[in-house]
């Protein structure tokens, strides 16, 4: 019995021994085996216009039945994407990749990795000036400039289309009724830097230091005004007036005083900071949510407002360094509609009384005989957002 199992092991093993030896050599042969294709002349090539990039190559010998996969990752970063291409070329997009940044790009033939072949590339995206093959400047995460320098941003602003990414002259602000329906769809946000010698400006000049109050010191200088285009807020506020009857359905200027967190002077666009609240209001108007429910306030939870340049002027002025120099302050077009006067504080109010639309704090009386105990300057304050729209924003040298 032991012989017979002893003469089994001796015969198959030598057989076993033999087979595992042929395997791995065969397995070694397989891996070691270089592929018999190759990707050859693999290119990258940018389109600036759009941070586009288009990817071709060739296989070598061909095969058309193959396919293949790219995959890309931006330089020094360890994640990354792949797509699959039935035709020896691929188009990136801004979908796929981040403009202004180097990128690694990999194409291999589906079936074989050890073929591939690899090409770096810089993304470039230029600056949506007709013409200007300089690079848009990033601003914050993920968030780019559209423009290389406030310059081209100024001088865009006053002849295009501000429809994004639409480069057709106009001398309105959006050259088709298509791209301003759009724009009143999406809400669309432009600003225009006016020029400070032009009729807009000089009126809109002419009328702060006509409401400034002396008592505040001399007249602090305008430096930029910037017209907040927002085809939206306009259309909201045109469908506000519209349900008001004479004659309540007037529009009225007043200045609101709030903060600036962005270097809006180095870019001349919105940015898109959450707590910058120049740029909030020009993009969404006064946002009901924000009142702030927490700190008293003279005539309950509204949205106040001054006739008077010089009130809005105490608010705090811009943080960002490059804005510290600067006040801002908004000129906003508002349609109070029809008043409720008070000459006291009283901040239980929840809104104007019936019949009302908007609550006035008056600061004098009877031709200014009398003075309100509470209030040195008159204010407006608002309940409804919809009766509201930001029109200028004013950046004012700091006085003291
Ligand atoms: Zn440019
Ligand atoms: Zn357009
Ligand atoms: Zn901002």
């Amino acid at each position: 019995m032991w012989k017979s199992l002893e003469l089994f092991l001796l015969c198959t093993f030598p057989v076993l021994l033999f087979w595992f030896i042929f395997y791995c050599s065969r397995r070694n042969a397989q891996q070691n085996r270089k592929p018999s294709y190759r990707i050859e002349n693999l290119s990258a090539v940018c389109n600036g216009n759009d941070g586009s990039v288009k990817v071709t190559w060739s296989l070598n010998p061909p095969d058309i039945l193959t396919n293949y996969f790219i995959s890309y990752r931006k330089q020094f970063e360890p994640t990354s994407c792949s797509r699959l291409s039935l035709l020896q070329s691929y188009q990136l997009t801004r979908e796929h990749i981040e403009p202004l940044n180097v990128y690694e790009i990999k194409v291999w033939p589906s079936n074989c990795e050890a073929a591939a072949s690899s090409v770096t590339v810089y993304i470039d995206w230029y600056c949506q000036f007709p013409g200007c093959e300089r690079s848009r400047r990033k601003r914050e995460e993920k968030s780019y400039s559209a423009f290389c320098s406030p310059k081209h941003a100024a001088k865009f602003g006053a002849s295009y289309c501000l429809y994004p990414e639409c480069t057709v002259k106009s001398h309105d602000n959006f050259c088709s009724e298509r791209h301003l329906e759009k724009a009143k769809r999406e809400g669309v946000c432009g600003l225009v830097i006016l020029d400070n010698a032009s009729g807009q400006c000089e009126k809109l000049m002419k009328k702060f230091s006509k409401n400034w109050c002396s008592k505040k010191g001399n007249v602090p200088k305008i430096s930029h005004v910037f017209e907040i285009v927002n085809p939206k807020l306009q259309q909201r506020l045109d469908n506000y007036i519209s349900k008001l009857s004479w004659p309540y359905n007037g529009v009225e200027q007043y200045y609101h005083g709030t903060q600036i967190k962005c270097d809006m002077l180095d870019y001349y666009e919105p940015c898109s900071k959450s707590n910058c609240g120049v740029c909030g209001i020009s993009k969404r108007g006064f946002d009901p949510q924000r009142i702030n429910s927490t700190s008293w306030q003279r005539f309950g939870k509204g949205f106040y407002f001054a006739p008077n340049s010089s009130k809005s002027y105490d608010y705090p002025r811009a943080t960002h360094n490059v804005t510290d120099k600067y006040h801002c302050m908004l000129v906003c077009d508002i349609a109070p509609g029809c008043k409720y006067t008070l000459y006291k504080d009283d901040p239980s109010i929840q809104g104007p009384p019936k019949g009302y639309h908007s609550i006035y704090g008056s600061s004098r009386w009877l031709w200014g005989l009398w003075k309100s105990p509470d209030m040195n300057y008159d204010e407006l304050v608002v309940f409804d957002s919809e009766a509201i729209r930001p029109h200028y924003i004013l950046f004012l040298e700091n006085n003291s």
